[in-house]
């Protein structure tokens, strides 16, 4: 399994408001698209940075942060994305399902979002949004109807296929065809981080035939551990090491599978962002940061006046 910590080239764009986010390489050319990967800089939270350093762009309700401040970070993002912080930002409550809202304008209500982990519309002006801190999050267009489409993914999210089941309801309510679909999976934690339990793969090998493939055995999951392994030999007692061997699981690859799976050319399929966990000065991790930290939002709408 490859060692990540090395961030891959991309589309880093800061924002006049001070807004670091991520582009899809190659996604700028479509004029009529709104999309972007948020990362933890920029934003004026203070919940889960150091003493003296500057503000974070912390983009969910967390119970250790100030609503107030994560209300003007989401209209920084949106600001950032489209050019004005008034453009609807719509979330989900999500709940690790494969339930995908179908959204128009008429049903967006700030104050009460729907359930689901999934967010679809062929309506301009809204900017649809799912929330991450290690889970995968994938940005769906349709190049030729303008529809576009957001997906959260944990592990239990993929197990139920949600993007799968994404891609197939764009199908059915869009009449989208696989063929014209681009997609962009986001920063997220990477196989060389996600160590899970027995039972992460028996759930994915009572769904998937390839599960085997999204699977390895790692003897220490830690990759600072395995650069500089000098470091830690004293701190284990003898007859204690090598730790492991721990199940790691590929997130990444599995939602890439589900969307070849699903028609998307694999051409057509773009991975951004890297492991979340690796590079915690860029991204929230959850599980780097021992389930205290932040939230990033991955967006996508359709621009106005461009249908
Ligand atoms: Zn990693």
């Amino acid at each position: 399994m490859p060692q990540e910590l090395t961030l891959p080239a991309q589309e880093t764009r800061i924002a006049a408001n001070g807004v670091e986010w991520i582009a899809v390489q190659g996604w700028g050319r479509m004029k009529w698209l709104w999309h972007g990967f948020s990362t933890r800089r920029g934003g004026g939270s203070r919940a889960y940075c150091a003493e003296g350093t500057l503000g974070e762009l912390n983009l969910g309700l967390t119970s250790a942060d100030d609503r107030s401040v994560v209300t003007e970070n989401r209209r920084l993002l949106a600001g950032a994305i489209t050019g004005s912080a008034e453009t609807p930002l719509v979330t989900l409550r999500q709940v690790h399902s494969n339930l995908v809202v179908r959204l128009s304008k008429a049903d967006v209500d700030l104050r009460a979002p729907r359930r689901g982990d999934g967010l679809m519309t062929d309506e301009p002006g809204l900017l649809l949004a799912v929330q991450t801190a290690d889970c995968i999050p994938v940005l769906v267009a349709d190049t030729k109807r303008h529809v576009v489409a957001a997906f959260h993914a944990g592990w239990r999210g993929t197990v139920k296929r949600i993007v799968e089941t994404g891609v197939g309801r764009m199908r059915l309510e869009y009449g989208c065809r696989p063929e014209d679909l681009v997609a962009a999976i986001g920063p997220g934690i990477g196989a060389c981080c996600y160590g899970v339990g027995d039972e992460v793969m028996s759930a994915f090998e009572s769904q998937f035939a390839y599960a085997r493939e999204l699977f390895c055995e790692v003897y220490d999951s830690d990759p600072v551990r395995i650069r500089y392994p000098m470091l830690f030999l004293t701190q284990r007692a003898p007859g204690h090491s090598p730790i492991g061997p721990q199940l790691h699981v590929d997130l990444t690859e599995a939602n890439r599978r589900q969307l070849v799976d699903a028609g998307v050319k694999a051409e057509a399929i773009r991975v951004v962002g890297g492991c979340t966990s690796c590079h915690r000065d860029l991204f929230f991790s959850h599980r780097g940061s021992q389930g205290f930290t932040g939230r990033m939002m991955s967006v996508i709408g359709i621009r106005p006046h461009s249908k």
